[in-house]
């Protein structure tokens, strides 16, 4: 008799979904941290930084209050209200509260986003180098990825020409996440216009919009997509606090579409899940009732390390850097010094490399549709970024 075996019995569903490379290199680093090695991670893509507490003593006298139970599946009034709020005072867009649906992290609104839009065969458009997690969500929802790559050489963004060459009958979905993770990108509001442009030639596409980034952003104010003439009926935005007030554990974020797209993204968390947690909702009318000044200050620390980061990688050669516009990341293509060096190929065997031999943990760019580069967070105390760059340097030699 033949032995049991449940992992022929996994669906199809999940094995069609790759465990993501961040989550390897973690859990790699981890492991040699546990076996007693000295290592540097630069991997997370969160705020090292404590929630502000006037939104933590928001959250304990909520539940003191008794917001203890189950929340609206879309959110609580005062939340969905706050949050049309922002959009319109920050972002010039104007939604009613119906149209607000809060979920249990960014990455779960733009779950219901895409189950709420895509059937089986959809293709949705990527713009690589992209946050992982949206493929793996797209594949779940049985959409097929359609990636278009972009090259430092043309800083990290898409011609809107490519996207036209790309859409076909079967696009549903163009994914626009600015600022950009990994790369650091900010498109302007110019070169959005050009690509609202194609999209409006085109009756069957939607656009997800993930601003989740926009605070940490050191040029120019962002621009929201559905800002710009004729898109706001065709876009979902998503945004949330988990990077904006460094609430990563909190899980709350939100989406903001038509009302049509709401409900259904509604009864998609429905579906799966429930209401975002009650407490954190009322913590979060307080987040976006307060200033800014704490968001501020966490973007000018981000601000401070980018420019350790430029000046310790503009030294490194056969690395080149683009100077991240938003976000805490730098993504340096590292293609010259691998073309260079035999034995290290790829820019997995790169990462593997830098962790065992050099006690540096970073995120191949291949991770992120791009088989160049290497991300690095900045998002660590000013030691460990320092530490880890002094080990890159000396690596790379
Ligand atoms: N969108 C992008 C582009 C991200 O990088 C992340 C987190 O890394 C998220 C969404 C998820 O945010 P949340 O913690 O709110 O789920």
């Amino acid at each position: 008799m033949n032995a049991f075996d449940v992992s022929k019995l996994l669906s199809h569903r999940t094995a069609a979904v790759e465990e993501a490379a961040i989550i390897r290199m973690a859990q790699r680093a981890r492991d040699l941290r546990a076996r007693g090695r000295d290592v540097i991670s630069l991997i997370l893509g969160e705020p090292d930084f404590d929630t502000p507490m006037h939104i933590q003593a928001a959250a304990t006298e909520a539940m003191r209050n008794g917001y203890t139970h189950y929340a609206p599946v879309a959110g609580i009034p005062q939340l969905r209200e706050a949050v049309a709020r922002k959009l319109e005072k920050e972002n010039g867009l104007h939604y009613s509260p119906a149209e607000i649906v809060l979920a249990n992290g960014a990455k779960q609104a733009v779950t219901n986003a895409m189950f709420a839009t895509v059937d089986a065969g959809d293709e949705a458009i990527f713009l690589a180098p992209f946050w992982v997690a949206y493929e793996g969500i797209l594949r779940m929802a049985g959409g097929v990825p359609v990636i278009l790559g972009s090259e430092i050489s043309n800083h990290f963004k898409i011609e809107p020409r490519q996207i036209e060459a790309a859409i076909t009958p079967k696009t549903k979905l163009l994914l626009i996440n600015s600022p950009n993770n990994p790369s650091g990108a900010v498109y302007s509001r110019h070169e959005l216009e050009a690509i609202a442009r194609v999209i409006a030639a085109h009756p069957q596409l939607l656009v997800i919009s993930d601003e989740i980034y926009e605070y940490i952003s050191y040029g120019e104010p962002l621009t929201s997509f559905a800002a710009l003439p004729g898109m706001q009926e065709r876009t979902i935005t998503i945004n949330g606090f988990s990077k904006a007030f460094a609430m990563t554990g909190w899980r709350l974020g939100y989406a903001a579409a038509p009302e049509p797209l709401a409900r259904a993204m509604a009864k998609v968390q429905g579906t799966f899940t429930a209401g975002a947690n009650a407490f954190v909702q009322h913590a979060a009318v307080a987040a976006l009732a307060g200033g800014r000044e704490d968001v501020m200050k966490m973007r000018e620390i981000y601000r401070h390390r980018r420019a350790i980061v430029m000046e310790e990688l503009g030294h490194l050669r056969g690395v080149e850097v683009m100077e991240p516009q938003g976000t805490f990341y730098a993504f340096p293509d590292v293609s010259h010094w691998l073309a260079r060096h035999s034995g290290i190929g790829t820019v997995e065997q790169f990462c593997d490399w830098l962790l065992d031999e050099h006690g540096l943990a970073l995120v191949p760019g291949s991770a992120f549709g791009n088989d160049r580069c290497v991300r690095l967070s900045f998002a660590a105390s000013e030691v460990d970024l320092k530490t880890g760059l002094a080990r890159l340097a000396a690596a790379l030699g």
